[in-house]
């Protein structure tokens, strides 16, 4: 049996569309039998990014976001991808409390949540032509094999 699995969704800049798609991923990865706290991180993060592609790269209005996930024996990777506005300096945009909305009660912590939550993060972007945000974390960091295997 191989030990990869990737999926693919495209679905609409809707703000619906932020707990669809945290969904489902935390569905793709039980089969990883993460805890309940590794669900929670991933979600939270892949929220993040969503929101982030729906209010900034599209600034609401709708458009298509695909998010990919890959598994890889315990790693899961994940990449949310729009085709909005971009980010002029990305560098920039990831600092802790960094926003171009502060108008819109926004705290500029998003990227930091997704460092947080995740084991890598890594953002291409390009003005006007859209943003790709790549994040990875390894599942079951804790726990062995066996245990794992077992359940
Ligand atoms: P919060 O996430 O705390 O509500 P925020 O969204 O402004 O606030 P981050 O998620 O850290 O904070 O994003 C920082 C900045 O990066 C945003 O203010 C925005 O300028 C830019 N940005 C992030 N994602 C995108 C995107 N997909 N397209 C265009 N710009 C983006
Ligand atoms: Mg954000």
């Amino acid at each position: 049996m191989s030990d990869t699995n990737e999926m693919e969704l495209i679905f609409d800049s809707c703000s619906a569309n932020e707990r669809f798609a945290r969904v489902a991923v935390a569905a793709f990865m039980t089969q990883l039998n993460p805890t309940v706290e590794e669900v929670s991180d991933v979600k939270t993060a892949v929220s993040e990014a969503v929101t982030n592609a729906i209010i900034h790269g599209y600034e609401q209005e709708i458009h298509k976001i695909s998010l990919r996930c890959r598994i890889e024996g315990n790693l899961l990777s994940v990449t949310i991808k729009d085709s909005g506005k971009g980010i002029e300096d990305v560098e920039r945009a990831m600092l802790p409390m960094y926003t171009t909305k502060p108008e819109a009660d926004r705290s500029g912590m998003g990227f930091s949540f997704m460092e947080a939550f995740m084991d890598k993060v890594t953002v291409e972007s390009a003005p006007g032509k859209g943003t790709s945000v790549f994040m990875e974390k390894r599942i079951g960091k804790g726990r062995s094999l066996w245990t794992t295997q077992s359940l």
